[in-house]
């Protein structure tokens, strides 16, 4: 259930929020602007905090060394709080990969964590030997965060069904989880060749204004790639059909969550199917402009002896081909985790599925998975504490 975003704030006797208790990570440099306006002060003062918030990434009003030493102290005690979400626990896997649980400033000790994950590469997506040297010794590096706390979509195979959906996360908590993932690596935004990946808990068009607000402040005020950005839908038709309309200078990349070529295994295996099956999903790609020598990944999620066929993946090939989209597809080995009763498919399998599609003329990848010894890997987010 989406949490009212009013509820840290604090209200007056009349009901109205009072000062300015709410995060002002998240908010961008039009509405800090117009905030500094509201209080008197000249409207650079918002550009300034804007630029310590996301590009210096200072944490606390303190920080935000701009300001006069008495403009901070005011806004501190009328309740502004800079208020990132932070990194409350981390796991780390012998292939570099780390998983985070983010808490949240406000709602600490809640029990509220969003995941993320740092998968970085250099090494081809081969487990490492885990030593300390290989996890700093990056040359790119993909980040992976969580568009919702649970999911309301109940795809069978993955585990962050189970959780359900608890809320929906706000614009600073999704841009926040990315903040906390590159400051801990240091990266150098604009330099340091990151991929990042709205692919973590929850479906992102199910939260479709909160997603895109984070890709703005994330492109706008970060000043991350969007070419650099892939966001991953089970098929929300709406949402597609919303993507479509943005500006190609703000929009991530597509993936759709294909998983099956037949409505009838898909909508087994993903309920979502049977409000939007399999082709009003693709007329909805369809209408997605793409840029100059961008693809649309199609991910498929290789159940053995569910979906792992070659008879399957010559389905999948006819089915991209007749698309006429630009494509390209994504196969990953599902990932096993407690409670649920799928079996991962054998590497021949899983190859001989990608040079069934190679050989149908589809260009398609194996992906590694990664962080699988500590529930990283796709579809594993749910706050699993234990190893
Ligand atoms: N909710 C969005 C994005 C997050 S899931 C979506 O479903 O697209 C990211 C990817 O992980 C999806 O393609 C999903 O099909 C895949 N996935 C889910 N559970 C998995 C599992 N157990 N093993 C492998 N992939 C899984
Ligand atoms: Fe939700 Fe994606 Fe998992 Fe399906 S695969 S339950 S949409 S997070």
């Amino acid at each position: 259930m989406p949490r009212d975003s009013n509820q840290l704030i604090p209200l007056d006797a009349s009901g109205q929020p009072s000062g300015c208790n709410e995060p002002i990570f998240g908010l961008d440099a039009a509405a800090l602007t117009a905030r500094m306006e509201a209080l008197g002060e000249p409207a650079w003062r918002g550009k300034q905090i804007a630029e310590a918030l996301y590009d210096q990434w200072v944490r606390d009003i303190s920080g935000i060394t701009t300001l006069p030493k008495s403009l901070r102290q005011r806004l501190a005690s009328e309740g502004w709080q800079v208020a990132r979400p932070v990194i409350a626990n981390v796991f780390q896997s012998a292939d570099g990969t780390e998983r985070y649980l983010i808490e949240f400033p406000g709602l600490i000790g809640k029990g509220e964590t969003a995941e993320a994950v740092w998968m970085p590469e250099g090494d081809d997506g081969e487990a490492g030997d885990g030593s300390a040297e290989e996890a700093k010794d990056w040359r790119r590096a993909t980040v992976c965060v969580s568009s919702q706390l649970g999911c309301a979509v109940n795809c069978q195979f993955c585990l962050t069904a189970k959780l359900g959906l608890q809320r929906n996360l706000t614009a600073g908590e999704i841009a926040g989880q990315v903040i906390a993932v590159l400051e801990r690596h240091a990266v150098r935004v604009g330099r340091d060749r990151v991929n990042l990946v709205f692919m973590g808990m929850g479906e992102p068009f199910l939260n479709y204004d909160n997603f895109m607000a984070a890709v703005r402040l994330l492109v706008n005020e970060v000043g991350l790639s969007p070419q650099r950005m892939t966001v991953s839908t089970s098929g929300v038709v709406p949402g597609i059909e919303r993507f479509a309309q943005e500006p190609p200078g703000l929009r991530p990349k597509l993936a759709i969550s294909l998983n099956s070529p037949n409505d009838a295994v898909r909508a087994e295996i993903m309920p979502i199917n049977r409000k939007w099956p399999i082709a009003s999903v693709i007329e909805a790609v369809r209408s997605v402009q793409l840029r100059p020598r961008e693809r649309v990944t199609f991910e498929y999620v290789l159940l053995g002896g569910v979906t792992d066929l070659p008879e399957h993946a010559r389905d999948v090939a006819r089915l991209v081909r007749r698309s006429g989209l630009s494509a390209k597809v994504n196969l990953i080995a599902w990932n096993p985790g407690p409670g649920i009763e799928f079996s991962t498919p054998k590497p021949e399998a899983v190859e001989r599925f990608r040079s069934e599609l190679a050989g149908e003329g589809i260009p398609a990848y194996v992906r590694q998975p990664r962080g699988r010894d500590i529930f990283a890997a796709c579809g594993q987010l749910k706050r699993t504490i234990e190893g």
